[in-house]
């Protein structure tokens, strides 16, 4: 039986690709503040988009750090929806049928020039030229089937601020939704989060950074209990599988 191990995770960060990230957020500056707060696994998850994300994992390589990329999705009803991915993983079909359902950028194009792809050394090597900051028209059923066909995992995001979440863009979270776990901002404790939500859904609660700024990296993260800092693993922790586990940390 392999050992398990403990792994601190900040699942929902931003990068400059995010238009509403801050230029500061670079791949090495992304993995430098990781690594110095001792994070073990951090998620790239941009609006939308998922350009920058091999980047990081390349500025990690060799460093210990692990990164999963992922994206934030924004669905039809404006709710934000995290898709997280094991590193390697092929993500540009599931961009494609992103961008194809994201509305058309307005004339008034001089946003996209805040939507930066940069390589692992940091260097600008492009923009995305798509509307990130939009709503898809894909439903909080089709994005979360739109990951799960993907081998990601569905995690709803800030669940307790007042937009932008499935609970105040459709008022609660419908259970034939097939989340894998919803997430609380570092608005709230732990605790606070438990006795506000944990009676509306028997998902696992997750709080993470939500970072777009570096000094936000590792505001909130959560203690896995893994034998590898793969998304197999963090599938079994969620759902409490062969002793894997999740707690606040
Ligand atoms: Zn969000
Ligand atoms: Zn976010």
């Amino acid at each position: 039986m392999m050992e398990l191990r403990r792994f601190r995770a900040d699942l929902h960060i931003h990068t400059c690709l995010s238009p509403c990230g801050e230029l500061t957020m670079y791949p090495r500056a992304v993995v430098e503040k990781a690594r110095a707060l001792g994070l073990d696994i951090i998620a790239v998850t941009d609006h939308n988009a998922a350009e920058n994300a091999a980047a990081v994992g390349e500025a990690a390589a060799g460093t210990g750090l692990t990164v999963l990329p992922g994206l934030e999705l924004a669905t039809e009803e404006e709710a934000h929806i995290l898709g997280l991915f094991d590193p390697g993983t092929d993500l540009r079909p599931l961009l494609a049928a992103v961008y194809h359902n994201l509305p058309d950028v307005p004339s008034k194009r001089s946003f996209i020039k805040d939507q930066v792809i940069v390589d692992a050394e940091d260097g600008v090597s492009g923009f995305n030229p798509h509307c990130l900051m939009g709503a898809t028209r894909l439903t909080a059923y089709q994005a979360v089937g739109l990951i799960h066909s993907h081998g990601g995992i569905c995690v709803a995001s800030h669940i307790d601020r007042g937009a932008f979440s499935i609970i105040s863009q459709l008022g609660f979270i419908p259970p034939d939704l097939a989340l894998d776990a919803v997430e609380v901002s570092p608005l709230l404790t732990f605790d606070e989060a438990r006795a506000a939500f944990g009676a509306l859904t028997p998902l696992p609660l997750l709080r993470f950074s939500d970072a777009h700024r570096p000094e936000e990296i590792g505001r909130a993260t959560m203690e896995f209990l893994l034998a590898e800092p793969r998304l197999e693993e963090i599938r079994k922790a969620l759902e409490g599988r062969d002793g894997r586990e999740v707690r606040p940390s």
